[in-house]
């Protein structure tokens, strides 16, 4: 079966048509500035040259047609429209109600649409992106897969904050974590890697990219993850904050006399490791040219990244009572030995050592630990997409 997978931001969409026999990539793209002037869809047909039209998409339905368009036009489609047998969305928030992925029905857009307070600026996307799937393409079954679903497994005492529990109970405050696909994916493929069965394993998964998040997977399950009601608790990211002191949103505001929403902007966007190299740049590569050359701000700012990435660990390790792996994926888990030299080095209490040869490793699995290690180091790169579509084959077929 040929499965589009779409993931629908509020200007973008990313797609991949993935034929589920040989789980090969049949075409990807994305279209970019939807709804804003410039819009223009960018996509490769396997073994082919990048395309790039130029067109103007005042929605997502516009956007869906043109990736159909794209992946079934005369002259260089790859598939027919009719070949498509399912598709897959990545949804981001499916709050407590989804612990798996869902074939879409009218029920679970419902229920999408009542957790959207949760991820105002995704879930609405997502939605969108449903609806104009379903216009494009009518009676195509399709299937919901959530970030949150993987962490619904973990316990009360590591999803509660220390509020009042009556906000867990109006509101749903609670920790949901994010990047579950990856870190689902990422735990499946060690386990096969390492040759055990999953139920066996403590694994922590380092999904480490513009966004970054940790998680502790204990026998299979999630038992705990850095991101919680939003992605903007937990490890420093390229532009957010991760971990800070409530109260310094209400300390910037008087000093600064800002809102709410400028404070939450500066979090979000100006903080992480741009803010920290006296924004210099939220791209690791930038960072380490600059740390290499000894310029203090990217120093600054990549020893805070990986000093609260290691701290994690730690943390991870104590609530597992043990590790056996450490994964590292995304794009600076699985492109920067530097990076994860740095973090290796501070795991010298597990008994961590590296390979520094197999640390070179980009963007492909691989051992990285050396042979004394007391733990396995490893980078596993992340498929989302992939696992997507595997869902969707899975509930489709
Ligand atoms: P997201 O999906 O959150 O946007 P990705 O997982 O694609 O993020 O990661 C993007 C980040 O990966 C870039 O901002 C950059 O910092 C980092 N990155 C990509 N390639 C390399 C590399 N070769 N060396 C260091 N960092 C890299």
């Amino acid at each position: 079966m040929k499965i589009l997978v779409i993931n629908c931001g509020s200007s973008s969409l990313k797609f991949q048509l993935i034929d589920s026999d040989s789980e090969a990539v049949i075409c990807k793209g994305l279209c970019e500035r939807i709804g804003i002037d410039g819009s223009q869809i960018v996509y490769t047909p396997a073994g082919k040259d990048k395309i790039t039209k130029v067109e103007p998409m005042p929605d997502h339905n516009k956007a869906i047609e043109m990736v159909i368009e794209a992946l079934t036009n005369a002259e260089n489609g790859v598939v027919k429209l009719e070949e498509i047998g399912a598709v897959g969305h990545r949804i981001v928030h499916g709050g407590e109600k989804f612990t798996k992925s869902v074939v879409i029905n009218e029920e679970v857009i419902k229920a999408i649409e009542e957790v959207s307070d949760l991820a105002p600026l995704h879930n609405p996307a997502n939605l969108i992106g449903i609806r104009a799937c379903e216009k494009v393409m009518p009676g195509v079954p399709m299937v919901a897969v959530f970030d949150t679903a993987f962490h619904q497994t973990m316990p009360q005492e590591a999803y509660l904050y220390g509020l009042p529990y009556s906000y867990y109970e109006k509101y749903g405050i609670r920790r949901y974590g994010f990047h579950g696909t990856s870190h689902s994916y990422v735990s499946k493929r060690a386990a096969e890697l390492l040759g055990k069965d999953i139920k066996d394993l403590k694994l922590i998964v380092c999904h480490l990219g513009n966004g970054a998040s940790i998680s502790a997977v204990k026998d299979g399950k999630c038992i705990d993850t850095s991101m919680g009601l939003t992605p903007l608790e937990g490890l420093i990211m390229g532009t957010r904050t991760g971990d800070i002191d409530p109260s310094v949103v209400e300390f910037i505001m008087k000093k600064e006399g800002s809102t709410v929403a400028d404070v939450t902007n500066l979090l979000n966007k100006k903080s992480g490791v741009f803010g920290l190299s006296n924004d210099l740049s939220s791209d690791f590569r930038d960072l380490e040219d600059a740390y290499l050359k000894g310029d203090e701000g990217a120093k600054r700012a990549v020893d805070a990244f990986t000093y609260r990435v290691a701290k994690y660990i730690g943390s991870y390790t104590a609530a597992m009572g043990g590790v056996d792996a450490i994964c590292f994926t995304a794009g600076v888990g699985e492109n920067s030995g530097f990076t994860r030299g740095l973090i290796c080095e501070r795991l010298s209490f597990l008994g961590a050592t590296v390979d520094a040869e197999a640390n070179k490793v980009r963007g492909e699995e691989k051992t990285i630990s050396g042979a004394d290690s007391k733990v396995t180091l490893m980078v596993v790169p992340t498929n989302e997409e992939l696992a997507i579509a595997r869902d969707t084959f899975e509930l489709c077929k």
